[in-house]
């Protein structure tokens, strides 16, 4: 067994024929690997320190190593980006950049092992890393403080303080939060809706009371039977291939999918909560059962009040539409959520790639297009984020959009929930 991470290193960066055969059988080889942390280590670390550029099975690999040794990692990406950068070595674009991709990854995943290199990060980086903001989530107080300073001082430029305001947002400290918004608002440093945008993709919003968090802080992966899928569509095909698929059940028997009520314009069912799972603020209710008129995805926001059951009813009229979306109601399962270890509570659409389950419920929305967040009909306050489904689900008719539930051209679908009016609601983004 010794020795197999650095060999498949090794043959992977020979790799030049371009054969898709080979090149999935060292993806298996990988596969292989992921019960195996260390020797996934020691292809990781062998890929970095030969590969200037990244790829995808050096990004997948990634996934499976352990805290402690992503720690390592870290620490050879930063020498060998600092290296490239004192020896003025031409750096390949930023997504190419194999020591970057370390560090991007470990902003999403391990945030706090990058707290003690924010100042290197950012004096080696020259603007291309766009992620590098994510590297602020959780600063202590403590570390806060130098960067507050600096936005805060007469010998900052305007760029620089621009920059500041982003990074302390990313920390989602509420108080730091509250504090860049009035200073950077009345400084004429950015404005109310640049501001706003930025907090929204960290779980913030502005509020009628003032800005607070519109998510809740508690996160659930959606974990599909394994036979959900037999013809596997697009997304299914990577289910074992990425650790969001297959974490411990929580809560289980969830019914999901399926009509509530039939017709040209199904109103599908999405899924019932049976029992409120803990931490999603949805109160005086005993059960919910969450559907929507698939169809009308792509048309605009629609709203649903929920009676004292639970159950959903259409806000307004039918969306005025100019053609309906073939979706078909989902095909109907049974499945369970799996309480989400802190590893995977940062999720974004881009880089998961395809590869990583975007199916959640509660934390922080993966926005495609950047924060939507919905305005509740009734009482008017922004409502707080409640779940996403990815592309890809199967439908009850496989014979159309090759069986799959699709939001716009391949997109996600968001749900949002009032509890003062007990409404859901949703919208869809797609590239
Ligand atoms: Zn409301």
């Amino acid at each position: 067994m010794a020795g197999v991470g650095k060999k498949l290193a090794a043959d992977v960066l020979s790799d030049d024929s371009g054969d898709i055969t080979k090149h999935e059988k060292l993806y298996e080889r990988l596969y292989d690997l992921s019960d195996s942390p260390y020797e996934i280590f020691e292809f990781a670390l062998e890929y970095l320190n030969i590969a200037v550029k990244t790829y995808t099975i050096f990004e997948d690999a990634l996934s499976y190593i352990t805290k402690e040794r992503f720690e390592k990692l870290i620490a050879v990406a930063l020498k060998i980006w600092r290296a490239r950068v004192e020896n003025n070595e031409p750096r390949p674009k930023y997504s190419d950049f194999a020591a970057q991709a370390v560090i991007e990854r470990a902003a999403f995943q391990f945030p706090e092992l990058l707290h003690e290199h924010l100042r290197e990060i950012y004096e080696l980086d020259d603007g291309h890393f766009y992620q590098f903001w994510r590297a602020f989530a959780y600063l202590p107080k403590e570390k806060i403080a130098p960067f507050k300073e600096a936005l805060l001082s007469g010998e900052t430029t305007l760029d620089e303080k621009k920059e500041l305001a982003r990074y302390l947002i990313g920390s989602r400290d509420i108080e730091t939060i509250r504090f860049v918004y009035d200073y950077a608002l009345k400084n004429g440093i950015e404005s109310a809706g640049f501001l706003e945008w930025k907090m929204g993709e960290v779980g913030f919003a502005k509020k009628k009371a003032g800005v607070k968090r519109y998510c809740y802080d508690e996160l659930y992966h959606i974990t599909f039977p394994k036979n959900y899928s037999p013809e596997a569509p697009r997304v299914f095909l990577q289910q074992a291939h990425h650790p969001t698929w297959s974490l411990p059940a929580t809560y289980e028997s969830l019914k999901f999918g399926g009509v509530l009520e039939d017709g040209e314009n199904p109103f599908c069912h999405i899924i019932t909560f049976d029992k409120i799972p803990e931490g999603l603020n949805i109160t005086g209710l005993k059960r919910l059962v969450l559907g929507s008129h698939l169809r009308e995805c792509d048309c605009d926001t629609h709203f649903y009040q929920h009676d004292q059951e639970g159950n959903p009813r259409r806000i307004g009229d039918e969306l005025e539409k100019e053609y309906l979306n073939y979706n078909y109601p989902i095909q109907p399962t049974e499945l369970s959520l799996s309480l989400t270890p802190e590893r995977w509570r940062f999720q974004d659409w881009a880089v998961s790639n395809s590869r990583e389950n975007l199916f959640r419920i509660g934390g922080e929305p993966s926005w495609i297009q950047g924060p939507n967040i919905l305005i509740c009909p009734i009482c008017g306050e922004k409502m707080d984020f409640l779940m996403q489904l990815d592309t890809g689900l199967p439908d009850l008719d496989p014979r159309i959009n090759d069986g799959e539930v699709y939001f716009g051209s391949g997109g996600m679908y968001y749900a949002f929930w009032c509890d003062e009016c007990k409404v859901s609601g949703y919208v869809m983004q797609c590239t």
